[in-house]
């Protein structure tokens, strides 16, 4: 067997990439490895959404070179090395010019190409090869290869790319127009991620929530149908999906959460601003009563979601007062947890261009005074599980002896200690007696 190895940045897509990656090797003779010393193939999956984790991608490859070097000094070997994902999209040739010990950039739409690629790599290191195409067929209905071994929860995107164009944003330009997988592929995998050992699925798209296609009535559905469908094959125990859009919540989705049990009770909805102004300005296309509103009906149809969201701080043109009217929004909301990013300047965005920026100074401050909000947030939403019994689904092992870490309905980490038996991938009943800030710890029930 040849040595893959893999990094991957960024979202939970490039994770579910990476691992289709994986599985579209395997026939080559490619095994996953956990460093990349004697790889003969490694591979970045990479994240352009802010500009630290494009430097990260450079400062990566510098690395990887030094390996690839001392390798070839000791083996006589050529390591192929691939950049993937969105900075690869976005950056093409440069990545050649900066990195030219690189052999393969291919984009997030044509990564299946990958085993003719590789094929085509000259071992006198000549070829240079970049695939950045937006297929017209696409990528899934090529990536047929067989699902392996997966742990008990897995991610299975069901939609790619975005219309919706956020002046901040580089997703509708790296990832492309807004795809809606067909119901038949999603129910195959998820069956094909079953027998490989998923008891929990996650369904994922950069507008996950925008997924809309034709089902076997010949109707068309959104999310909420679909995960109606999904929860009929009986091996799979827990539905989960991620990242929604406001514009995109309909009543359907909220009454899924309603009525069907396997679908857990946790929404990551992003809003992104406290301050109409800024949402106006961010192109978001709603404003903050519609956020509120949205928050208000769902937690009409299920008291007890936990809700979760992004947050840009620091956007061009964010004054004081608009920051207050994101702290008073986040306070009014009361997150179980949210992510918060300080602004991140994107060439090739509109906003990159706006001319009042934030001072970098004022962006630390602000975001700093979000995360110390969002923190006692979600310390107050763990407290508030003490004594209560949850079904946790068995993930790994923690890093104590006999410590088990699995996932609270509500998208909380959880800790308990068994010594008898195996428990990865079974589901068990919690009994919590420990908060902390980013996770719980009980004991079975
Ligand atoms: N589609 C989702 C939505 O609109 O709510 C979000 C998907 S985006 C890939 C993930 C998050 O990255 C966004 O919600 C936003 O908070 C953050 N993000 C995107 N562009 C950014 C930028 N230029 N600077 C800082 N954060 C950014
Ligand atoms: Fe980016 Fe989400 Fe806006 Fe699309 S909707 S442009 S993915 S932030």
């Amino acid at each position: 067997m040849k040595k893959l190895y893999i990094k991957t940045h960024g979202c939970q897509m490039n994770f579910y990439d990476s691992d289709r990656m994986t599985d579209l090797l395997k026939p080559l003779g490619y095994e996953l490895h956990d460093n990349g010393d004697e790889a003969d193939l490694i591979v970045i999956n990479t994240c352009h959404i802010r500009e630290k984790a494009v430097e990260k991608t450079y400062s990566e490859l510098g690395r990887i070179r030094d390996q690839a070097l001392l390798r070839k000094e000791n083996t006589g070997k050529k390591t192929i090395i691939v950049v993937a994902g969105c900075v690869a999209q976005a950056e093409g040739k440069e990545i050649m010019r900066r990195s030219p010990w690189v052999d393969i950039v291919v984009g997030p739409q044509s990564f299946q190409n990958l085993p003719e690629l590789i094929a085509k790599v000259d071992p006198i290191e000549k070829n240079k090869l970049i695939n950045i195409d937006f297929p017209i067929i696409p990528k899934f209905d090529d990536l047929k290869s067989d699902i392996s071994e997966r742990g008990p929860s897995s991610f299975l995107t069901i939609q790619e790319g975005c219309d919706k164009f956020c002046s901040f944003c580089v997703v509708p330009y790296t990832r492309g127009s807004e795809y809606s997988r067909p119901v038949k592929s999603i129910v195959d995998e998820a069956k094909k991620l079953i027998d490989a050992g998923a008891k929990e699925i996650t369904l994922l798209g950069q507008n996950v929530n925008a997924w809309s296609a034709s089902g076997s009535d010949h109707k068309v559905w959104g999310l909420g149908r679909l995960i109606n469908e999904l929860a009929k094959i009986k091996e799979l125990k827990f539905i989960r999906y991620m990242t929604s859009h406001p514009l995109d919540m309909d009543t359907e989705l909220i009454e899924a959460h309603r009525d069907i049990e396997k679908l857990m009770p946790f929404l990551h909805l992003p809003v992104q601003s406290g301050s109409d102004n800024i949402l106006k300005l961010m192109n978001r296309k709603h404003k903050v009563k519609d956020y509120l509103k949205i928050i208000e009906k769902v937690r009409k149809y299920i008291p007890k979601i936990a809700i979760s969201g992004d947050f840009i701080i620091g956007f061009p043109g964010e004054t004081d007062k608009d920051h207050q009217e994101t702290i008073e929004l986040i306070k009014e909301i009361e997150f179980s947890q949210a992510y918060s990013f300080k602004y991140s300047i994107r060439p090739g965005t509109p906003a990159a261009v706006f001319l009042d920026q934030v001072d970098e100074k004022a962006k630390n401050i602000r975001l700093q005074e979000v995360q110390n909000i969002l923190k006692e947030q979600q310390f107050e939403f763990n407290q508030k599980s003490i004594n209560s019994n949850i079904k946790v689904l068995v993930l790994k092992n923690g890093k104590k002896d006999n410590q088990y870490l699995g996932r609270s309905p509500y998208n909380q980490s959880v800790f308990f200690n068994n010594d008898k038996e195996n428990l990865i991938g079974s589901i068990v009943n919690i009994q919590v007696s420990e908060a902390y800030q980013n996770s719980i710890s009980g004991h079975i029930a």
